[in-house]
């Protein structure tokens, strides 16, 4: 049976930023991706913002790898030219009754060290003519990546230090074993391998990997949620040069205005709760993007948005319960050595990423 330091399951941003962080300190990595491509799952389907770390509680691990991974991302783009850009976004109170929510975000971005600057009515129209509002937020460390070009960036150093992808190849169970781990693996030829230690970066298959992982507790395998985020894209010219945001109602941002780097517009991610994976976008579903989206751009066009493509957030919290947070599980919590289990990684996971990883393995020590 072969024998490697470390095995990550899953080539998405966290596996791979895992994989990259342990190879450049000198670690033997193997990343196993059941797929046959790197970045098809959740890091594929995202709106792609880089967030500043302003929505959620303080001292969360959502707040905290927020704001270190957003500071982390940015370097890391420009150090390895992954296409970025720090185009800022705007959070519109479009009613009187939204202002003081508004008052509350800024309150909580202060909290989570971000700071963000009031707008009244006429400044953000100064800056985006389209828009109506009562009020507003801007945020500047707010932006876009091109996730796919980050993946691969990641990809390229990890493999750079020695690491190795092997893809059609997922991990199917493991068990705990003197000195580490024994998974097994299927794909073309299954076979077993020992591992010192085991990182489950499987995203939406992390809790159904986690079941077949013998010695870990059921209470340590927390239930999947699936909750779908449609977007629709604009026909014609975006109207906004920054990133517009509602003021949010719940965990979920509102349908929101994000851009892309060649400055294409799309609406969403609005929120579905779904048992399967299912990726169409159903045209009748744009029927509530438009009042949505005209509270605060009065001048979308009847007919101008068009389905685009949808993601799945793997959520640990299900419809109308309370908003959780990442759960980042080493052997403290489970009492399985040798193994870290990222478990819903939904946003702001991509801008966190690289934050994740260094966390996640601070939080397994080998055997
Ligand atoms: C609609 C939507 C919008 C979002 N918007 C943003 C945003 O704007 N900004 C932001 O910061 N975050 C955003 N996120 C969150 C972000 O996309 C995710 O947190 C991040 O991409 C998760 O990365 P991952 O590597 O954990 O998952 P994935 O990219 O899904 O990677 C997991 C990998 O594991 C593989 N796999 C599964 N099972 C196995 C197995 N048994 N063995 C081996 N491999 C396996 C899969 O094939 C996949 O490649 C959004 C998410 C969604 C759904």
């Amino acid at each position: 049976m072969d024998s490697v330091e470390n095995v990550v399951a899953g080539a998405g941003v966290v596996g791979l930023a895992v994989a990259r962080a342990l190879a450049r300190a000198g670690r033997e990595v193997v990343i196993l991706e059941a797929e046959d491509r790197i970045g098809t799952g959740v890091s594929s389907r995202n709106s792609e913002v880089v967030h500043a770390g302003i929505y959620y509680p303080k001292d969360s691990l959502k707040a905290r790898l927020c704001v270190e991974g957003n500071g982390a991302l940015y370097a890391y783009c420009e150090a390895k030219a992954v296409a970025h850009r720090r185009c800022g976004k705007l959070i519109v109170a479009t009613e009187g009754s939204e202002v003081d929510a508004l008052k509350g975000l800024q309150r909580r971005a202060a909290d989570n060290g971000v700071t963000l600057t009031w707008l009244e009515s006429r400044e953000a129209l100064f800056l985006e003519p389209e828009l109506r509002c009562e009020a507003a937020l801007l945020s500047p460390t707010t932006g876009i990546v091109d996730s796919h070009g980050l993946m691969q960036a990641l990809l390229r150093d990890a493999e750079g230090e020695g690491a190795l992808l092997v893809l059609k190849s997922p991990v199917l169970g493991g068990r705990p074993v003197p000195g580490g781990l024994e998974l097994e693996v299927g794909g073309a030829e299954p076979t077993r391998i020992h591992c010192h230690r085991f990182f489950n970066a499987a995203a939406l298959g992390a809790p159904a990997l986690a079941r077949r992982i013998e010695g870990l507790g059921p209470a340590s395998v927390p239930p999947l949620h699936r909750s779908k985020g449609n977007y629709f894209s604009l026909q014609g010219p975006a109207p906004f040069s920054r990133l517009i945001y509602p003021v949010p109602s719940s965990d979920w941002l509102g349908i929101h205005l994000t851009l892309d780097l060649a400055g294409q517009a799309r609406f969403g991610p609005d929120e579905q709760w779904v048992d399967q994976e299912d990726y169409e976008v159903d045209p009748h579903r744009a029927a509530a993007f438009y009042p949505a989206v005209r509270r605060y751009w009065p001048g979308l066009p009847e007919g101008a948005l068009k389905p685009a493509y949808a993601g799945l957030r793997p959520k640990l919290s299900g419809p109308g319960e309370a908003a959780r947070d990442f759960l980042v599980q080493g052997p403290e919590e489970h009492g399985v050595p040798g193994l870290l289990n990222f478990f819903g990684i939904d946003s702001p996971g991509l801008t966190a990423c690289l934050a994740l990883a260094t966390h996640g393995i601070k939080n397994v020590k080998t055997t």
